[in-house]
């Protein structure tokens, strides 16, 4: 949501949740999760088996991911802590597509466990997975198309050919006569060459490039794929003047690269699906945070109580987060700011001499679009601690789904029995 009149919830309910769960905090707008899970299944309902494994880093609390799979998503993982979070979940088998690359064995051992699709990113993992787990019977692979594919602006993953993932074309031939020589009987195909991309023809292009290739391996190998994953990367408008793309469109766009290639004619029952994460949560997640300093040198700033650690994006790529100052919704933008929080880096900004209405101390700001590698990109360096997580339910009530990180915590790993804070001295 890029727009000061898209919010999700009002000033007033805003200023009484701060009487029980003090600022910086994100929340997330249960219903607007739904209705976007709906929209995409929807859209994709023409597609045998469509489904979204909704990619976890992006939002890895298990209330949410319980949400989703309520809507009927799958999950998708990259680490062990992650498969663990997708099974505390209710997730199972092949619910979970486990996508990592440069991956530890214990972590293949866990997906294995699970019953999870397992993705591999090179061709030396079947070696690998041989030694340390066994040969699966459904096994995928992450294409990495090089040269052949350039990235649209604001995709944040760079050209597939200075990408560190996937398989050459070459590889992927070998990669899947050597696992059908080994046993394995179900095959899976992946690629995902864009993040934050808001230009259909991507994906249009990235379906064209798989089924393509999907059709060449039935031909050269005779081993026929039984999905396709498209990846995840659907954007999201960060900026007022950008816009969201259109799910019904972009599944037209793709069908009709299916009727032109007659994918279905040479490769019947192929399901597609996606592993999409950002444009899942993002939209519907708020950083809320209160003005407690202004400051003028040369030029002006607010103070807010959030830093980068609580939203690490515009920090780390100058990525813009629209930002919504409560209660001057219609308001005037008169006034010049950066909003800044409290690291010692002088990146930690969520603005950059960004027009707002007048900001007093006090004031409850809403930064945009944080419901996604939001609260997820946290850290502690500077000695901040992690924001609570809330969930707003379409009846307005408010559940906390993670507690804030407190000094405590900030201890909890260290082997130092003398401070009051010290996990080892805590009972
Ligand atoms: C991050 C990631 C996704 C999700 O990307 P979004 O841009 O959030 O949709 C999907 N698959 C893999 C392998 C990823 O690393």
């Amino acid at each position: 949501m890029n727009n000061d009149n898209d919010l999700h919830f009002t000033k007033e309910q805003i200023e009484k949740i701060t009487e029980t769960y003090s600022t910086p905090f994100h929340i997330y707008a249960e219903e607007g999760i739904r209705q976007n899970a709906k929209n995409l299944k929807t859209a994709f309902s023409s597609f045998n088996g469509f489904k979204n494994y909704f990619a976890v880093k992006a939002c890895p609390n298990p209330y949410i991911l319980e949400i989703l799979k309520e809507e009927g998503m799958g999950v998708d993982c990259s680490s062990l802590p992650e498969l663990l979070l997708a099974e505390a979940s209710g997730f199972k088998g092949e619910e979970i597509m486990f996508t990592s690359n440069n991956t530890p064995a214990n972590e293949f051992q866990k997906a294995a466990e699970l019953g999870a699709i397992i993705n591999l990113d090179d061709i030396t993992h079947i070696p690998f997975i041989e030694e340390h787990i066994r040969i699966p019977e459904l096994i995928c692979f992450r294409y990495n198309p090089g040269p052949l594919r350039k990235t649209s602006e604001g995709n944040v993953i760079g050209n597939p050919e200075d990408a560190k993932y996937g398989l050459t074309r070459d590889q992927i031939f070998e990669a899947y006569k050597t696992m059908r020589d080994k046993g394995s009987k179900r095959f899976g195909l992946h690629t995902m060459v864009a993040s934050n991309d808001l230009n259909p023809e991507t994906f249009k292009e990235t379906a064209s490039m798989l089924f393509g290739l999907a059709i060449e391996i039935f031909e050269k190998l005779g081993i026929k794929i039984e999905f396709i994953n498209l990846g995840g990367g659907i954007g999201i408008p960060y900026k007022p003047e950008q816009k969201e793309i259109n799910l019904v469109e972009l599944a037209e766009k793709i069908k009709a690269v299916i009727d032109e290639k007659k994918v279905f004619e040479k490769l019947p029952g192929l399901k597609i699906v996606m592993e999409n994460g950002r444009m899942i949560t993002g939209p519907f997640g708020y950083l809320i945070t209160r003005a407690i300093h202004e400051k003028h040198i040369y030029k002006g700033y607010i103070g807010v109580d959030a830093s980068m650690a609580n939203l690490m994006r515009p920090g780390m790529y100058g990525a813009y987060h629209h930002i919504t100052v409560l209660g001057k919704e219609n308001a005037m933008a008169t006034k010049t700011y950066s909003i800044v929080g409290s690291l010692c880096e002088n990146n930690d900004m969520f603005a950059i001499q960004r027009k707002f209405p007048e900001i007093k101390i006090g004031d409850l700001l809403a930064i945009h679009n944080a419901g996604a590698h939001g609260h997820a990109m946290g850290f502690n360096y500077n000695g901040k601690l992690r924001s609570a997580e809330l969930l707003l339910r379409k009846n307005g009530e408010v559940k906390l789904i993670r507690r804030a990180e407190t000094e405590k915590d900030y201890f909890l790993t260290l082997d130092f029995p003398d401070s009051e804070y010290s996990g080892l001295s805590r009972d």
